[in-house]
């Protein structure tokens, strides 16, 4: 059956905040599971106006493996070719810590302003399990960042869970605007 979007599972659900094992041997299986990940990442896209599905985590269709892809131009919703990475791990993290916005397939409507690291190298295995470095800056740091958080079951909004200012929500027409913090964040049972 092809995967799609309602197999992106959401918060409350809790396999989010496990962590996923290692990808021992990459077959035929593996690169199945892979071309799923990326066709609901498309057709949860394709379901949302404002939005682009900029990368997606293996856990977030309810698989506990160290896979993420990534887009490969988040600028572009034309070009929808992903990047592969199979056991990401960050090699280095380097400059200072720069706050933006984030959000995530797995948690409907809620943005925050996430600090995070201006620089990442990272490592791993290529869709046909071929060794493969990465250094990246930007937007796409962010991004490394935030999807091998995903692979240890750390989700955006741990990083600033006492933080009320950095919590937006996203409107119909597609601005974020701030929300109550007591009310929808820190006592929003679905989010902790
Ligand atoms: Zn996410």
């Amino acid at each position: 059956m092809k995967t799609a979007k309602d197999d992106i599972i959401r918060l409350p659900n809790e396999h989010l905040r496990s962590r996923s094992k290692r990808v021992g041997f990459i077959d035929k299986n593996i690169q199945q599971i892979i071309d799923g990940m990326i066709a609901a990442t498309l057709d949860w896209e394709d379901s949302r106006e404002h939005e682009v599905g900029v990368a997606l985590a293996a856990i977030q269709i309810d698989l506990p493996l160290r896979i993420v892809v990534i887009r490969n131009d988040f600028d572009n919703k034309q070009d929808r070719t992903f990047k592969v990475f199979i056991n990401p791990e960050v090699v280095k993290l380097e400059g200072k810590l720069i706050e933006d916005f984030e959000g995530c397939l797995s948690i409907q409507d809620v943005y925050g302003k996430v600090p995070r690291y201006e620089r990442v190298k990272v490592k791993a295995l290529d869709y046909n399990g071929r060794p493969i470095r990465a250094t990246a800056d930007g937007f796409l740091a962010r991004v490394f960042q935030h999807e091998i958080d995903h692979t240890k079951g750390i989700m955006f909004i741990d990083h600033i869970k006492d933080r009320p200012e950095a919590f937006f929500k996203l409107q119909e027409d597609g601005h974020l605007s701030e929300l109550d913090y007591e009310k929808d964040i820190r006592e929003n049972r679905i989010l902790w």
